[in-house]
């Protein structure tokens, strides 16, 4: 007989302790309900591979986020649609993080449709749902919070939290030009004239003044010309804040439109292709 064999099937047996019946019913009840495994263990206080062996079958299979898919461009834009839309999703206590991007229901699927093919084209399932007319794209991935949290952080001033970017001076042209077509399409615009296709020019709205000052270093950075201008608030607008407003002209935004990944800039009809 061979006593290696009996050694580690008893060692199995230990990590395998028995569990009462209702154990079990409550940690495959908690993982149907979407808990990953290693969240529920942690809460059950049950080791994660008893957990595993009870309710695998139950768990959402998670998806691994693939990087390496992903251009610089695209790369860039979906950082930049992070910046203007969206928000961390760090919850320690059920183990779920990533991101999530608020978009417009009615007038912004074409850009959902782009985003969610980034990432499923990256690996990643993306989880969609709308309230209202709001509709909210979740990733679920910590290599994915990881990542944005390479290109930006968060601060907090006397004015509340805002995003900064990290060294955006050290970014590559295509990043940099990915970046900016997704802040357009999350806070921007691309001004069009209704009679004549093309573009009037684009204009990026920020209520954060760091972030303003980062994106004309950015935008000059690509050898574009940019002017910002400052609002108040309206009296209808929630904010007190001023908006600041970086635009670009029609001429400076026409050298690099056709280099942009920007659904926006699509939408214009000027003769280009995003990718
Ligand atoms: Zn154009």
């Amino acid at each position: 007989m061979d006593t290696n064999n009996i050694k580690i099937s008893a060692k199995q047996k230990l990590r395998y302790r028995r569990l009462t019946n209702e154990k079990v019913e409550e940690i495959q009840k908690l993982v149907k309900d979407g808990l990953s495994l290693r969240a529920t263990a942690r809460k059950t206080k049950v080791n994660y591979s008893t957990v595993h062996l009870h309710a695998k079958q139950f768990a959402k299979r998670q998806s691994v986020l693939d990087f390496s898919v992903f251009s610089e461009k695209e790369l860039g834009y979906v950082v930049g649609f992070y910046v203007g839309d969206g928000s961390r999703i760090e919850e320690k206590r059920s183990g779920h993080f990533g991101a999530k991007f608020a978009l417009d229901a009615k007038n912004d699927l074409d850009i959902a449709s782009l985003l969610q093919t980034l990432f499923e084209k990256s690996g990643k399932r993306v989880t969609l749902y709308s309230v209202g007319s709001w509709l909210t794209m979740k990733v679920y991935s910590k290599s994915l919070l990881k990542i944005l949290q390479g290109y930006v952080e968060y601060v907090i001033d006397n004015e509340g939290k805002h995003k900064v970017l990290v060294n955006p001076s050290v970014w590559s042209r295509d990043f940099t030009l990915g970046f900016l077509g997704g802040i357009i399409d999350a806070d921007g615009h691309v001004l069009k004239n209704k009679r004549r296709i093309g573009h009037f020019g684009a204009v990026i709205v920020t209520a954060n003044p760091k972030l303003a000052r980062q994106l004309v270093k950015l935008i000059i950075g690509l050898g574009l010309e940019t002017t910002v201008g400052k609002a108040q608030p309206g009296i209808t607008s929630f904010g007190k804040s001023p908006n600041y407003f970086i635009r670009l002209g029609k001429a400076e935004f026409s050298k690099v439109c056709k280099d942009l990944v920007c659904i926006k800039h699509g939408r214009c009809g000027c003769d280009t292709k995003p990718f």
